[in-house]
């Protein structure tokens, strides 16, 4: 019986938090060779503790942490990811590599994104496994480059499909619905992130010696900035809406059982156009429209008080959000299309990084025992979204290896991802546990 697990977990509730804690004190951002050496070492480990044949497998980047445990009923791949968001020059509440408790919470940097999620998995087999119960069969694959695009995951995905072959892929990373119930999603956007860039002169010059003679790059990039977007946020670029999947009445059901607290939002953000804004509204943009956003915009002296010089450059850091079914390579096409006709030839595009949009069908018969486990685990009903705003390499297990693949979200909806004081909720972490050993077990017995 499951509830077994459940006692497991809330008897070994004290070390599985100060695992936790060991392993959130390796500081490991995908840059630092170090700390994803030890951080991978780490984690092989404690899957050989779980029971899995685990291995540390070379990829184009960093190592995959590579497990794979026999049981019964169908074949379940589990992903994670043990890198983290670098911190630069944030204002932490406590240092951002030694996990701190606060209010119920765990501080630390990588704590929500992706650390505790991918744990829960690891300890829920524990538990299982301890307490002599079947699951199903799992292989687990944790990449060590998620925070800077996942690079390297497609391509690993395609070479290794006979290894990762599975029925489906079960995943958790990003924070829960603002409700903070259970919170499952089948997809989500996929992401170009470039920039922008112009040059006017071979460098700064005097604003009173050169002003009016010398061209400046701040006016001209907001004048090809401008001619991309209207006001009401419709992009203006040709083509850009073309693949845009439409919304069927499955997608309608699943966006009318979504609630929206647009008041609180509001507060929170000081955006007053959030409150009210009606929660079908509210959703169909996170999820199904896709975006044209300024991340950045660099120019000139950005110091304190004033330098008056014509820079030479100007540079938007840009991202654009992807729904199902835009092509990446198609948008960044269109985009160059539209610089080229509305003559701005001085602009130069660079495209970062790329991630494909993805989703899974609603009708998928996954979906109804992981929502069960979820029930189950909680006590509380799970939201189901249809997709993520954000964007996770759920194309690199959809593509590469033709399953479906549904996620959760363990962590709580303020998890402060990528932002200073990142954190989970303890009691989230345990009952994350919980809600793997259900969907492991649950599913093995058919
Ligand atoms: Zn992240």
């Amino acid at each position: 019986m499951i509830e077994q697990a459940y006692q497991y977990i809330d008897a070994n509730r004290a070390r599985f938090i100060e695992e936790l804690k060991e392993f959130l004190r390796i500081p490991s951002v995908a840059t630092d060779a170090k700390a994803v050496d030890a951080c991978s070492r780490k984690l092989e480990g404690a899957l050989a503790k779980a029971g899995f044949d685990a291995k540390l497998m070379p990829s184009a980047g960093n190592p995959m942490v590579f497990g794979v445990r026999k049981g019964q009923g169908p074949v379940v791949l589990v992903y994670g990811h043990y890198d983290v968001m670098p911190v630069d020059n944030q204002v932490w509440q406590s240092p951002p590599f030694e996990p701190t408790e606060r209010d119920g919470r765990i501080y630390a940097r990588g704590v929500g994104d992706n650390k505790a999620q991918h744990y829960a998995h690891i300890k829920a087999v524990e538990a299982l496994q301890a307490c002599g119960l079947p699951a199903v069969p799992l292989k687990i694959i944790l990449e060590g480059e998620e925070e800077t695009g996942s690079t390297s995951l497609p391509g690993f995905v395609k070479e290794h499909r006979d290894l990762l072959a599975c029925d489906v892929c079960y995943a958790a990373d990003g924070p829960r619905h603002e409700s903070n119930r259970p919170t499952i999603y089948l997809g989500c956007r996929g992401v170009i992130g470039f920039e922008l860039s112009v040059r006017t002169s071979s460098r700064d010059v005097h604003s009173g010696n050169r002003g009016n003679v010398v061209p400046n790059p701040g006016w001209r990039l907001m004048q090809a900035l401008q001619s991309m977007r209207d006001d009401s946020g419709h992009v203006l670029i040709e083509g850009f809406y073309d693949d845009v999947r439409k919304i069927v009445p499955d997608d309608v059901r699943m966006l009318e059982a979504l609630t929206f607290d647009g008041k609180k939002m509001s507060e929170q953000l000081a955006v007053a156009e959030l409150n009210g804004m009606p929660a079908r509204e509210y959703h169909e943009r996170v999820m199904y429209r896709p975006t044209l956003n300024i991340s950045g915009l660099v120019s000139g002296f950005t110091g304190e008080g004033i330098v008056n010089i014509v820079p030479a450059t100007a540079t938007a850091k840009m991202d654009i959000r992807l729904v199902v079914d835009q092509d990446p390579d198609r948008i960044v096409a269109c985009v160059r299309r539209h610089l080229e006709k509305h003559g701005f030839t001085d602009v130069e595009l660079t495209v970062h990084d790329v991630m494909k949009p993805s989703r899974t069908p609603s009708s998928s018969n996954f979906i109804g025992p992981i929502a069960d486990a979820a029930r189950q685990a909680s006590g509380q009903e799970p939201v189901i979204l249809p997709a993520l705003g954000g964007s996770i390499p759920q194309y690199a297990f959809v593509e590469g290896l033709g399953v479906p693949c549904i996620w959760s979200a363990y962590a709580n909806w303020d998890e402060q991802n990528h932002a200073p004081n990142e954190n989970m909720v303890i009691e989230l972490f345990i009952q994350s546990i919980k809600m793997s050993a259900n969907v492991f077990h649950s599913l093995s017995q058919g």
